[in-house]
Order: structure tokens, then C-alpha cells, then sequence
């Protein structure tokens, strides 16, 4: 990861995209924006199209313009893409954020969950008010390396259909190593810092695989204690005790599974940020999609966008090594607990009545 000197401004391209990611990232920007003044830093924030929307308009999800305008900046802050009624070609969704994964080499996608004082989840246990583990999906090749790839052989009812799931030593060697050196790093947090590897070893050659380059990279990584879980079984134990996990590292499909289900752990997906994460790029972005079914109405809830913005202030941080922007991202974040310890703000995924407004201007007064 390359370092720059410390400096006062930083451009940030904007995508927000589709459906409620409009909604989100112009949440996230106010927050942003107001953050930066009092840690002395200029954030040049640029919105650029793409999604299904521009899909439809111009013929293209992800002009290239846009991608050049990723490549530029220091950071990606990205809303949602895609509409359920617009399909590419081969009736699949259209989905840039894929594309913008694959462009820039997005290879772990970091799925951070906490629990919120104030904001009960759905697990009755006193110990879900301790939940703060993080999934690292791998993010460019698994089975969605299947995608515009699949193929299907015969036809009526002989036609069968086949997807590929590719994993390499190289990109499994590189997403464990970034699970371990996080691992490491919330060690140095008092956090537990130990890597589960999530996979099926026990049924596909892949997954076998998997297994053994997690093992020889966890080999270089002595300090951090390391176990294994077959997916299946770790579906029930996120479920059964989730506060019993800290990193978690998996393929493609399978993180993109597991997030949305500990994204319902913390209360549901408005509470879910995420990072795609390279060696020269990463964007950040709620977990969430485009919701369409409240789309507009102004109820989405921002938490996942705004905490989305602190791990972008976090990864500037470390990169640029700049203090002060690690600063902005404690900030954004006590000032999220504690409108949820108050009270004061209440997600409607929590059965309350707030709504994105509400939500920004709870968090705008306690910065
Ligand atoms: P994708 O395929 O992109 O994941 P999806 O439609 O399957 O999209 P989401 O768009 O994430 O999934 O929506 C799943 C559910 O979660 C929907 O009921 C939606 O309303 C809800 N949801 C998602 N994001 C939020 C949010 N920020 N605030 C409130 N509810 C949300």
C-alpha cells in the first residue's frame, strides 16, 4: 500500500447510482462534509453516472468516463445499482459494481457488523449487544467468476446448466493475507484478532484448495490463532453466537451470502457498510442494494452509507497516513451511537419512525 505525505484535501469520486443509493450517498455526503471542517481536511467530492438508470438512458451501466474518474480519485463512494425491470442480454441484472470490482481489482470485500446500543437486533441473547466481527468476502473470482460465463448444454428436458467456480492460489493467497493483517490490526484494537476460515473443503476440490493456501498463508502469520468452519455450520453458529467470531474470510458466493445474514444480525441491511478493497483502489458502499420497494419514499435508512464514508476516512487514513481523517471516522461514528443511544433516532428496520432526514440531521447535531 503506498504512502503519501500528509495533506489537507482529497477527491473522492461519487457514484450513487440507483433506487435508494441516491438517497444514501447524498446522507453520507452531508455527514461527510460536515465532518470535514473539524478535522481540518477538504473533501473534493464529484458525482459520476452509472446503474441501471443510465442503462436505460445511453445504452451503457458503466460509462467509461466513469471508470477513468475512479482510477483518478483517492477514494470511491458508491450508492446502489441496478433495477429488478432492467436485464442485460442474458437476463441477468445489470450490476456495475461487479464490473467496477473486476476493473479495479476490488479483491476483499470487508463486511464489518456491530451491535448499537439503543438498536436491539433480532437475537434475544444479552451477548448480541456484543457483536462486532468482520466477513471478508473474496471479491474477483469464485463462483462469480461464473458470471457472463455460464453456459447451458442440451436443450427441453435434457438442457442442463453449468457455472464455474474459479479459485486461484493467487487470489486466495492475497484475500487471506489481507483477512490476517486485519486480524492483526484489531488485535492492536483489544479485539479478539482471529481468523475463521469459512469454506467446503470437505466436498469440492476447490474449496480443498481454498484450505490449503488459507493454511500456508495463516503459516506466515504465527501471532494470529486461526480456525476452520464449513459454511453450513457457520450459517447456524452466526446465528447461535455470532459475538464468538471476529474475522471470517470466505469465497465469493459464500461472503455474499453470510453478509447479508450478519447484516441482519446488527438489525437489518441499512445497517450494513462495506469496502472493496485492492492495492491501489477501494470503494465503499453500503451492503444494501437498490431497495426498490421503498425507494423515494425518503425512509431508507443512511447508517450503512454514513459508516460506509468512516471505513473510506479509515482506508485514506492508513494510506495517506493522515490521523486526522481516522479522526472524521470516530467521529461519524459516535455520533451515529449516540443518536441510537438516545434514542433520538430509531430505523424504521427497528420498528421506528425515522427517517433518512431524521437520521442525518440526528448526526449532524451530535458532530
Ligand atoms: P441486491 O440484489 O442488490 O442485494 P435486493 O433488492 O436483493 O438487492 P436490497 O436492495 O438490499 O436487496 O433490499 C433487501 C431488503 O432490505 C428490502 O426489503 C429493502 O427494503 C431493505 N433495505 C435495504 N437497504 C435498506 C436501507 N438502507 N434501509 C431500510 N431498508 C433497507
Amino acid at each position: 500500500m503506498k504512502r503519501a505525505t500528509s495533506r489537507s484535501s482529497y477527491a473522492i469520486a461519487v457514484l450513487p447510482g440507483d433506487g435508494i443509493g441516491v438517497e444514501v450517498t447524498a446522507a453520507a455526503l452531508q455527514v461527510l462534509h460536515a465532518v470535514a471542517p473539524r478535522i481540518g481536511r477538504r473533501f473534493g467530492t464529484v458525482e459520476h453516472p452509472a446503474g441501471a438508470r443510465h442503462y436505460l438512458e445511453h445504452g451503457v451501466a458503466l460509462p467509461p468516463a466513469t471508470v477513468a474518474a475512479c482510477r483518478r480519485a483517492d477514494a470511491i463512494l458508491f450508492g446502489a445499482m441496478g433495477l429488478p425491470h432492467v436485464r442485460a442480454g442474458d437476463g441477468t441484472e445489470i450490476i456495475p459494481q461487479l464490473d467496477l470490482r473486476f476493473a479495479l481489482d476490488l479483491y476483499a470485500g470487508v463486511r464489518p457488523i456491530r451491535s448499537f446500543a439503543g438498536l436491539p437486533g433480532p437475537l434475544a441473547d444479552a451477548r448480541a449487544a456484543h457483536i462486532d466481527l468482520v466477513l471478508v468476502r473474496e471479491s474477483t473470482e469464485g463462483l462469480f467468476h461464473a458470471r457472463g460465463r455460464g453456459r447451458i448444454e442440451g436443450s427441453g428436458g435434457d438442457a442442463a446448466a453449468f457455472d464455474t467456480m474459479k479459485i486461484t492460489h493467487r487470489g486466495t493467497a492475497r484475500v487471506c493475507d489481507f483477512a490476517l493483517r486485519l486480524a492483526r490490526q484489531r488485535r492492536a484494537q483489544g479485539k479478539p484478532g482471529r481468523v475463521t476460515n469459512v469454506d467446503k473443503a470437505n466436498v469440492f476440490r476447490s474449496m480443498a484448495f481454498w484450505r490449503q493456501v488459507f493454511d500456508e498463508r495463516a503459516a506466515a502469520f504465527p501471532d494470529v490463532p486461526v480456525e476452520h468452519a464449513y459454511v453450513d455450520a457457520m450459517a447456524l453458529n452466526l446465528v447461535l453466537k455470532p459475538w464468538a467470531y471476529d474475522v471470517l474470510v470466505t469465497e465469493n458466493m459464500f461472503g455474499d451470502i453470510l453478509s447479508d445474514l450478519i447484516a441482519a444480525l446488527a438489525g437489518g441491511m441499512g445497517m450494513a457498510p462495506s469496502a472493496d478493497i485492492g492495492d491501489e483502489h477501494a470503494l465503499f458502499q453500503p451492503a444494501h442494494g437498490t431497495a426498490p420497494d421503498i425507494a423515494g419514499q425518503g425512509i431508507a435508512n443512511p447508517t450503512a452509507a454514513m459508516l460506509s464514508a468512516a471505513m473510506m476516512l479509515d482506508w485514506l487514513a492508513d494510506r495517506a497516513g493522515d490521523a486526522a481523517l481516522a479522526d472524521g471516522a470516530r467521529a461519524i461514528e459516535a455520533a451515529l451511537a449516540a443518536a441510537f443511544a438516545s434514542g433520538a433516532a430509531r430505523p424504521r428496520e427497528f420498528g421506528g419512525r425515522s427517517s433518512t432526514a431524521d437520521i442525518v440531521r440526528e448526526v449532524l447535531v451530535r458532530l
